[in-house]
């Protein structure tokens, strides 16, 4: 325990040397990053530094249990106790706000390594950079300073509460209603799908509060910061899902739940923008993720195929299986890269809209089809769960739903390449 804080404290030194430092490079909010100076694919000395910690961390602590937490569904509490001790967790919060302010870039390095062994564990993680990116990105001080202070004086959880049963893509057709009541707001409705629903300790809340269907959507909702120990919010089972599985995702009721007016995000009517305007800074990490299961995926097939021998020879010789673990190589490394860019581009303080969907609908699609093949090289073994590639496939599918589904991220891609072409 006292090593972890030790290494926290020592990490977090690092990082504001090397921020002051970077700092005249920087003209943005977010840390800079080395390679703002110019193009270069090499990690700095920090960058190698985190990733082996999370390396480390994900291989020698989750990966060994991460079949149990998968069959047994419960919420990986020990490991995500440890991922905070260890700084591995809340990375994105800035060190005015007791957080150790990472770049995205970096950020996303550690998530790759943590979806690597779990990524049921991993999106419990992250679930918690969605919940907080809409307060780190529209918060007031003393919204900052309690919400974000809270979760790095104690590893709680947060969630980022906006699909409902009715609506998942179609955010404008969100039904939850926000009413002014004096000093409050009295919220009623329905959320689904929430991630770390059941363990949270606040919400981001996104809520229609102009009830007039004229009204246009970027006026007629409104993002709130909401306590989960507010009376009137009822929390659903936990839902068993395809992969994935000791995540918790949770629906959640709200009758007649007061929020002050002091956790409205900026003003009434911000809200959509709010909501939509975290996606690009929490995309980048959700293909990290896709990128760290595919590595996976490919690690274990190559492995495998230098192993099991058929007709003579290892199977790894076999041409068809040597070229279906290249295809599944030139995968891993192009989602890589798109991440990479996709987080490069939000440490530049540079819209990314584009670049965080291209990441995020490239990597979910190659986590899909990397898996895919990886069962398919484990033969009859790969369908079987003691085998690890089976996790692996069930686990890929939720990359092209959650964040935007694939489809969406298309429609987000053709619009800003139409807009520009158009230009
Ligand atoms: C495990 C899990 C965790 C989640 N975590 C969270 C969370 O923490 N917070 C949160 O708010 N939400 C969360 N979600 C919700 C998730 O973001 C939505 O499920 C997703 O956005 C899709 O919405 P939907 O399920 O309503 O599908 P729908 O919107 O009904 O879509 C159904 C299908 O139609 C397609 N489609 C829809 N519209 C179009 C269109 N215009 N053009 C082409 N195709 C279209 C979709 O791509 C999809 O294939 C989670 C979901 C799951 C399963």
């Amino acid at each position: 325990m006292l090593f972890h804080k030790v290494l926290r404290a020592s990490l977090r030194a690092g990082i504001r040397l090397q921020s002051s430092s970077a700092a005249a490079a920087s003209a943005t909010s977010h840390s800079s990053h080395a390679t703002s100076q110019g193009f270069s694919f090499e990690l700095t000395e920090q960058q190698k530094e985190f990733q082996q910690l999370a390396r480390k961390f994900a291989r020698e602590e989750v990966l060994p249990v991460a079949p149990e937490y998968d069959k047994s569904g419960e919420y990986p509490v020990p490991l995500i106790k440890k991922a905070w001790e260890l700084g591995l967790m809340n990375g994105h919060i800035p060190q005015e706000y007791g957080g150790i302010g990472l770049s995205a870039f970096d950020n996303c390095l550690i998530t790759e390594e943590m979806a690597y062994a779990c990524t049921g564990v991993q999106t419990a993680i992250e679930a918690n950079s969605l919940g907080a990116m809409p307060v780190i990105l529209a918060g007031n001080e003393a919204q900052k300073t309690k919400y974000l202070g809270r979760l790095v004086e104690e590893p709680l959880m947060c969630a980022y509460c906006v699909t409902e049963p009715g609506a998942g893509s179609d955010v404008a057709g969100l039904k939850t209603r926000a009413e002014k009541k004096g000093d409050e707001y009295v919220v009623n409705g329905q959320k689904m799908w929430i991630t770390n629903g059941g363990k949270a300790n606040w919400y981001f809340l996104l809520a229609r509060t102009n009830p007039d269907p004229k009204c246009p959507t970027g006026k007629a909702f409104t993002g709130f910061i909401l306590e989960a120990d507010t009376p009137g919010i009822t929390i659903g089972r936990k839902e068993m899902n395809m992969g994935q599985r000791c995540s918790d995702t949770r629906g959640i009721t709200f009758e007649d739940v007061r929020i002050p007016k002091e956790n409205v995000l900026i003003t009434e009517g911000a809200g959509f923008k709010i909501a939509m305007g975290a996606f690009d800074s929490t995309r980048p990490p959700v293909a990290a993720g896709a990128t760290g299961l595919a590595q996976r995926a490919l690690d274990e097939a190559t492995n495998y195929a230098m192993e099991r021998k058929t007709f003579g020879k290892v199977i790894a010789e076999h041409q068809a299986v040597s070229f279906l673990l290249a295809e599944m190589a030139m995968k891993v490394e192009l989602a890589r890269m798109a991440y990479q860019r996709a987080a490069w581009e939000v440490d530049q303080g540079r819209r990314n809209t584009y670049y965080a969907s291209i990441a995020k609908a490239f990597a979910g699609d190659i986590a899909n089809q990397v898996a895919t093949d990886a069962v398919q090289v484990f033969g009859g073994n790969g369908f079987n769960s003691d085998y690890p590639v089976e996790k692996l496939m069930r686990d890929a599918k939720i990359y092209q739903i959650y964040e935007g589904t694939a489809q969406i991220q298309r429609l987000i891609i053709a619009r800003e390449h139409l807009g520009r072409a158009r230009k």
